[in-house]
C-alpha cells in the first residue's frame, strides 16, 4: 500500500475509530515511514487544536462565572454592612436627639412638676375606666389583659416549630379544600 492510501486510516486512527487489524497494519507502516509519521503528528495536532479551545472556553466561562458570583457576594456583603452601619448611626442619632429633647424639656422650670401632677390627676380616672364594665359586662381591664395574652400567644407561636408544622399541614390541605 502506498502512503496516499493510508490517509483515511491515519485520520480514523487519530479519531480512535480505526479497527484493531487495520491499526496494526498502520502501525507497521508508520514505523518505517517518516512521511506518514509526520502526517499522523500533524493530524494529532489538528485534533488537539480543535479540542483545546472548547475545553479552554468552558474553563474560562466557569472562571468568569465564579468571579462574577464572588464579586456579587462581596457587593451584597458590602452593601449590607453599609446599611447596618447606617441603621446603627440612625438609631444612635435618634437616641441622642430624644435624650437632648428630654433634657431640655425637663430643664424647663415647672414642667417636671406639671407632668407628675398630670399623671397623679389622670391615673385614678384611668384605673376607674379599666375597672368599669365593658362589653358583656366584663371589665375593660380583663379585655385588655386578654388582648395582651392573645398577642403574647401569637408572638410565642410565631417563634415555635408548632406553628410551622401547623402552617405546613394547612398549606398541604388548602389545595384540597379549594
Ligand atoms: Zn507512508
Amino acid at each position: 500500500m502506498k502512503c496516499a492510501q493510508y490517509a483515511d486510516w491515519l485520520q480514523l486512527s487519530v479519531d480512535g475509530r480505526l479497527d484493531a487489524d487495520k491499526q496494526c497494519i498502520l502501525q507497521e507502516h508508520l514505523a518505517g515511514c517518516p512521511l506518514c509519521q509526520h502526517d499522523y503528528a500533524l493530524l494529532e495536532e489538528v485534533r488537539d487544536a480543535l479540542a483545546m479551545p472548547v475545553v479552554a472556553e468552558i474553563d474560562l466561562t466557569d472562571a468568569i462565572r465564579q468571579r462574577v458570583a464572588q464579586y456579587e457576594l462581596a457587593l451584597v456583603a458590602r452593601r449590607e454592612r453599609r446599611h447596618a452601619l447606617n441603621r446603627d448611626l440612625l438609631g444612635r442619632g435618634a437616641i441622642v436627639v430624644i435624650l437632648v429633647m428630654l433634657a431640655i424639656a425637663f430643664l424647663q422650670p415647672g414642667l417636671w412638676h406639671s407632668t407628675t401632677h398630670l399623671v397623679q390627676r389622670t391615673w385614678p380616672q384611668v384605673l376607674t375606666l379599666l375597672l368599669s364594665p365593658g362589653p358583656n359586662s366584663i371589665a375593660w381591664a380583663v379585655w385588655g389583659a386578654a388582648a395582651l395574652v392573645a398577642v403574647a400567644l401569637v408572638l410565642w407561636l410565631k417563634r415555635t416549630e408548632a406553628l410551622a408544622t401547623w402552617r405546613r399541614t394547612l398549606e398541604e390541605r388548602l389545595p384540597q379544600i379549594w
